[in-house]
Protein backbone atom coordinates (compact mmCIF):
# COMPACT_ATOMS: atom_id res chain seq x y z
CA UNK A 1 0.00 0.00 0.00
CA UNK A 2 1.85 3.22 -1.13
CA UNK A 3 2.45 5.66 2.17
CA UNK A 4 0.21 8.33 2.57
CA UNK A 5 1.57 12.08 3.32
CA UNK A 6 -0.17 14.72 5.73
CA UNK A 7 -4.41 13.97 5.24
CA UNK A 8 -3.77 18.35 5.62
CA UNK A 9 -2.43 18.03 2.37
CA UNK A 10 -5.10 15.24 0.46
CA UNK A 11 -4.15 16.31 -2.91
CA UNK A 12 -0.34 15.10 -2.18
CA UNK A 13 -1.69 11.48 -0.87
CA UNK A 14 -0.01 9.98 -3.75
CA UNK A 15 3.61 11.18 -3.13
CA UNK A 16 4.73 7.29 -2.93
CA UNK A 17 8.35 8.62 -2.48
CA UNK A 18 8.62 11.94 -1.14
CA UNK A 19 6.38 11.27 1.33
CA UNK A 20 8.05 11.76 5.17
CA UNK A 21 6.43 8.34 5.90
CA UNK A 22 8.43 6.68 3.31
CA UNK A 23 11.35 7.62 5.32
CA UNK A 24 10.18 8.75 8.92
CA UNK A 25 13.86 9.50 10.27
CA UNK A 26 14.90 12.09 7.21
CA UNK A 27 16.68 11.79 4.33
CA UNK A 28 20.68 13.05 4.41
CA UNK A 29 22.26 13.79 1.16
CA UNK A 30 25.45 12.77 0.52
CA UNK A 31 27.24 15.36 -2.29
CA UNK A 32 30.98 14.64 -2.85
CA UNK A 33 31.17 13.63 1.10
CA UNK A 34 29.44 16.39 2.69
CA UNK A 35 26.28 15.20 3.97
CA UNK A 36 22.99 17.23 3.58
CA UNK A 37 20.16 16.70 5.83
CA UNK A 38 21.75 15.53 9.08
CA UNK A 39 22.98 17.46 11.84
CA UNK A 40 25.24 19.77 10.57
CA UNK A 41 23.56 23.05 8.66
CA UNK A 42 25.30 22.90 4.99
CA UNK A 43 26.07 26.29 3.19
CA UNK A 44 26.59 26.17 -0.44
CA UNK A 45 28.20 29.56 -1.54
CA UNK A 46 29.28 31.78 -4.75
CA UNK A 47 28.86 34.11 -7.73
CA UNK A 48 25.51 34.05 -9.21
CA UNK A 49 27.44 32.98 -12.88
CA UNK A 50 30.71 31.98 -12.76
CA UNK A 51 32.57 35.32 -14.65
CA UNK A 52 36.60 34.16 -15.02
CA UNK A 53 38.99 31.91 -13.07
CA UNK A 54 40.15 35.11 -11.58
CA UNK A 55 36.31 36.08 -9.86
CA UNK A 56 35.57 32.26 -9.58
CA UNK A 57 38.75 31.55 -7.48
CA UNK A 58 38.30 34.57 -5.35
CA UNK A 59 34.76 33.82 -4.10
CA UNK A 60 35.41 30.04 -3.58
CA UNK A 61 38.55 30.91 -1.46
CA UNK A 62 36.56 33.30 0.58
CA UNK A 63 33.24 30.76 0.97
CA UNK A 64 35.63 28.44 2.04
CA UNK A 65 37.47 30.36 4.42
CA UNK A 66 34.50 31.38 6.15
CA UNK A 67 32.63 27.78 6.51
CA UNK A 68 31.08 26.96 3.39
CA UNK A 69 30.86 23.33 1.98
CA UNK A 70 29.30 23.19 -1.31
CA UNK A 71 30.89 26.13 -3.75
CA UNK A 72 27.87 27.34 -6.30
CA UNK A 73 28.41 28.95 -9.56
CA UNK A 74 26.24 29.31 -13.05
CA UNK A 75 27.77 28.54 -16.15
CA UNK A 76 24.31 28.13 -18.20
CA UNK A 77 22.07 31.23 -16.84
CA UNK A 78 18.18 31.28 -17.57
CA UNK A 79 17.96 35.71 -17.64
CA UNK A 80 14.89 37.09 -18.34
CA UNK A 81 16.29 38.96 -20.91
CA UNK A 82 18.45 37.15 -24.12
CA UNK A 83 20.55 40.29 -24.36
CA UNK A 84 21.96 39.79 -21.05
CA UNK A 85 25.06 37.82 -20.22
CA UNK A 86 23.68 34.10 -20.82
CA UNK A 87 27.12 32.33 -18.90
CA UNK A 88 30.35 30.77 -20.30
CA UNK A 89 28.28 27.49 -21.08
CA UNK A 90 31.56 24.71 -21.27
CA UNK A 91 34.43 27.08 -20.93
CA UNK A 92 32.29 27.92 -17.43
CA UNK A 93 32.26 24.16 -16.43
CA UNK A 94 36.16 24.35 -16.81
CA UNK A 95 36.36 26.73 -14.09
CA UNK A 96 34.57 25.14 -11.92
CA UNK A 97 36.43 21.79 -11.88
CA UNK A 98 39.41 23.97 -11.49
CA UNK A 99 38.11 25.91 -8.36
CA UNK A 100 37.57 22.49 -7.31
CA UNK A 101 40.68 21.20 -8.13
CA UNK A 102 42.14 23.90 -6.08
CA UNK A 103 39.71 23.92 -2.85
CA UNK A 104 38.19 20.96 -2.62
CA UNK A 105 34.58 22.33 -2.23
CA UNK A 106 32.11 19.98 -4.44
CA UNK A 107 30.56 21.96 -6.87
CA UNK A 108 26.48 22.77 -7.63
CA UNK A 109 25.63 24.04 -11.15
CA UNK A 110 22.52 24.28 -12.83
CA UNK A 111 21.48 22.75 -16.03
CA UNK A 112 18.75 24.33 -18.18
CA UNK A 113 18.06 21.40 -20.67
CA UNK A 114 18.76 17.92 -21.22
CA UNK A 115 21.40 18.65 -23.58
CA UNK A 116 23.23 20.10 -21.00
CA UNK A 117 23.34 16.63 -19.11
CA UNK A 118 26.07 15.64 -20.39
CA UNK A 119 28.60 17.84 -20.14
CA UNK A 120 27.43 19.10 -16.78
CA UNK A 121 27.26 16.09 -15.25
CA UNK A 122 31.02 15.70 -16.11
CA UNK A 123 31.64 18.60 -13.74
CA UNK A 124 29.00 18.94 -11.05
CA UNK A 125 29.02 17.28 -7.83
CA UNK A 126 25.01 18.54 -7.44
CA UNK A 127 22.82 19.20 -10.20
CA UNK A 128 21.14 22.22 -10.08
CA UNK A 129 17.34 22.89 -11.44
CA UNK A 130 16.21 26.16 -11.37
CA UNK A 131 12.46 28.07 -10.93
CA UNK A 132 11.83 27.90 -13.74
CA UNK A 133 12.35 24.55 -14.83
CA UNK A 134 10.23 23.34 -11.87
CA UNK A 135 7.87 22.29 -14.22
CA UNK A 136 10.17 20.83 -16.80
CA UNK A 137 8.84 16.77 -16.52
CA UNK A 138 10.76 16.02 -19.12
CA UNK A 139 14.44 17.37 -17.59
CA UNK A 140 13.00 16.09 -14.23
CA UNK A 141 12.92 12.51 -15.75
CA UNK A 142 16.20 12.97 -17.49
CA UNK A 143 17.69 14.00 -14.03
CA UNK A 144 16.07 11.13 -12.57
CA UNK A 145 18.30 9.08 -14.40
CA UNK A 146 21.25 10.52 -13.18
CA UNK A 147 23.54 9.15 -10.78
CA UNK A 148 24.35 12.83 -9.47
CA UNK A 149 22.25 14.22 -6.12
CA UNK A 150 19.83 16.93 -7.41
CA UNK A 151 19.13 20.36 -6.08
CA UNK A 152 15.68 21.08 -7.04
CA UNK A 153 14.26 24.80 -6.80
CA UNK A 154 10.89 25.36 -6.05
CA UNK A 155 8.83 27.03 -9.39
CA UNK A 156 8.54 30.90 -8.54
CA UNK A 157 4.63 30.41 -8.62
CA UNK A 158 4.18 26.42 -7.69
CA UNK A 159 2.56 25.43 -4.80
CA UNK A 160 4.24 23.10 -2.38
CA UNK A 161 2.10 20.19 -3.30
CA UNK A 162 3.09 21.18 -7.00
CA UNK A 163 7.13 21.55 -5.44
CA UNK A 164 6.56 17.71 -3.73
CA UNK A 165 5.36 16.49 -7.17
CA UNK A 166 8.13 18.08 -9.21
CA UNK A 167 10.79 16.21 -6.52
CA UNK A 168 8.37 12.58 -7.11
CA UNK A 169 9.52 12.77 -10.32
CA UNK A 170 13.00 12.72 -9.87
CA UNK A 171 12.85 9.88 -7.43
CA UNK A 172 10.48 8.06 -9.36
CA UNK A 173 13.09 7.76 -12.05
CA UNK A 174 15.17 5.84 -9.39
CA UNK A 175 17.36 8.95 -8.01
CA UNK A 176 17.31 8.77 -4.72
CA UNK A 177 19.22 11.70 -3.49
CA UNK A 178 17.05 15.10 -3.90
CA UNK A 179 17.07 18.10 -1.70
CA UNK A 180 14.77 20.54 -1.94
CA UNK A 181 15.53 24.55 -2.27
CA UNK A 182 12.59 27.22 -0.90
CA UNK A 183 13.73 30.36 -3.13
CA UNK A 184 11.07 32.63 -2.66
CA UNK A 185 7.54 33.10 -4.43
CA UNK A 186 5.82 35.77 -6.19
CA UNK A 187 3.41 37.47 -4.69
CA UNK A 188 1.56 41.15 -5.02
CA UNK A 189 4.62 42.38 -2.57
CA UNK A 190 7.00 44.15 -5.53
CA UNK A 191 9.76 46.17 -2.95
CA UNK A 192 11.50 42.33 -2.68
CA UNK A 193 12.37 40.63 -5.60
CA UNK A 194 10.13 37.38 -4.18
CA UNK A 195 8.48 36.78 -1.10
CA UNK A 196 10.48 34.22 0.85
CA UNK A 197 8.14 31.68 2.39
CA UNK A 198 9.84 30.68 5.45
CA UNK A 199 6.27 29.00 5.84
CA UNK A 200 7.55 26.20 3.44
CA UNK A 201 10.44 25.47 5.54
CA UNK A 202 8.42 23.61 8.32
CA UNK A 203 5.64 22.61 6.36
CA UNK A 204 7.62 20.59 3.60
CA UNK A 205 9.64 19.43 6.99
CA UNK A 206 6.09 17.79 8.04
CA UNK A 207 5.52 16.39 4.61
CA UNK A 208 8.65 14.85 3.04
CA UNK A 209 11.75 13.17 4.14
CA UNK A 210 13.86 15.38 1.76
CA UNK A 211 16.22 18.27 2.94
CA UNK A 212 15.24 21.39 2.61
CA UNK A 213 17.38 24.25 2.38
CA UNK A 214 16.38 28.13 1.30
CA UNK A 215 18.09 30.89 -0.74
CA UNK A 216 17.77 33.67 0.53
CA UNK A 217 19.73 36.02 -2.10
CA UNK A 218 16.94 35.10 -4.81
CA UNK A 219 13.92 35.70 -2.01
CA UNK A 220 14.88 38.67 -1.43
CA UNK A 221 17.06 40.32 -4.13
CA UNK A 222 18.62 42.74 -1.54
CA UNK A 223 22.29 41.79 -0.28
CA UNK A 224 21.43 43.84 3.28
CA UNK A 225 18.38 41.34 3.65
CA UNK A 226 20.46 38.67 3.19
CA UNK A 227 22.00 37.96 6.63
CA UNK A 228 18.53 38.16 8.37
CA UNK A 229 16.81 35.59 6.29
CA UNK A 230 19.37 33.76 6.02
CA UNK A 231 19.16 33.32 10.02
CA UNK A 232 15.34 33.39 9.85
CA UNK A 233 15.68 30.09 7.69
CA UNK A 234 17.97 28.30 9.89
CA UNK A 235 15.66 29.19 12.90
CA UNK A 236 12.84 27.69 10.87
CA UNK A 237 14.31 24.22 10.34
CA UNK A 238 15.96 24.32 7.51
CA UNK A 239 19.08 21.95 6.63
CA UNK A 240 21.08 24.75 5.18
CA UNK A 241 21.47 27.56 2.77
CA UNK A 242 22.60 28.61 -0.69
CA UNK A 243 23.54 32.30 -0.99
CA UNK A 244 25.38 34.39 -3.63
CA UNK A 245 28.97 35.87 -3.13
CA UNK A 246 30.84 38.07 -5.79
CA UNK A 247 34.49 39.70 -4.61
CA UNK A 248 33.02 43.08 -5.89
CA UNK A 249 29.37 42.89 -6.01
CA UNK A 250 28.70 46.12 -7.94
CA UNK A 251 30.95 44.61 -10.91
CA UNK A 252 29.11 41.54 -11.08
CA UNK A 253 27.54 40.80 -14.39
CA UNK A 254 24.60 38.62 -12.60
CA UNK A 255 22.61 39.29 -9.98
CA UNK A 256 25.22 41.83 -8.29
CA UNK A 257 22.48 43.68 -5.86
CA UNK A 258 21.51 40.44 -4.08
CA UNK A 259 25.31 39.20 -3.83
CA UNK A 260 27.14 39.93 -0.44
CA UNK A 261 31.23 40.60 -0.61
CA UNK A 262 32.94 38.35 1.33
CA UNK A 263 33.53 39.96 4.34
CA UNK A 264 29.49 40.53 4.63
CA UNK A 265 28.96 36.97 4.17
CA UNK A 266 31.83 35.80 7.04
CA UNK A 267 29.43 37.88 9.29
CA UNK A 268 26.37 36.01 7.95
CA UNK A 269 28.31 32.94 8.50
CA UNK A 270 28.89 34.01 12.45
CA UNK A 271 25.14 35.01 12.87
CA UNK A 272 24.16 31.51 11.11
CA UNK A 273 26.08 29.38 13.02
CA UNK A 274 25.16 31.08 16.44
CA UNK A 275 21.16 30.62 15.66
CA UNK A 276 22.10 27.11 14.38
CA UNK A 277 23.76 26.63 18.21
CA UNK A 278 20.45 28.07 19.19
CA UNK A 279 18.13 25.16 17.17
CA UNK A 280 20.12 22.63 18.85
CA UNK A 281 22.11 22.56 14.78
CA UNK A 282 25.91 22.93 13.81
CA UNK A 283 27.54 24.45 10.78
C1 LIG B 1 20.29 30.70 -9.42
O1 LIG B 1 20.39 30.03 -8.39
O2 LIG B 1 21.26 31.26 -9.96
C2 LIG B 1 18.97 30.91 -10.01
C3 LIG B 1 18.83 31.28 -11.28
O3 LIG B 1 17.97 30.71 -9.14
P1 LIG B 1 16.39 30.48 -9.40
O4 LIG B 1 16.29 29.34 -10.35
O5 LIG B 1 15.88 30.18 -8.03
O6 LIG B 1 15.86 31.77 -9.96
MN1 LIG C 1 21.36 34.53 -9.34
Amino acid sequence: MPAVCDPAMTAASDLRLACRSAHPDGTVVDVRGVAVGGPAIVVMAGPCAVESLTQLLAAAAAVKQSGARILRGGAFKPRTSPYDFQGLHEAGLSLLVEARARTGLPIVTELMDARQLEAVSACADLLQIGSRNMHNYALLEEVGRSRLPVLLKRGMSATLNEFLHAAEYVLKGGNDRVILCERGIRTFEPSTRSTLDLNAVPMLKRLTHLPVIVDPSHGTGHAWMVPPMACAAIAAGADGLIVEVHHDPSRARCDGAQSLSPEVFDEMMRAVAAVAAAVGRRL
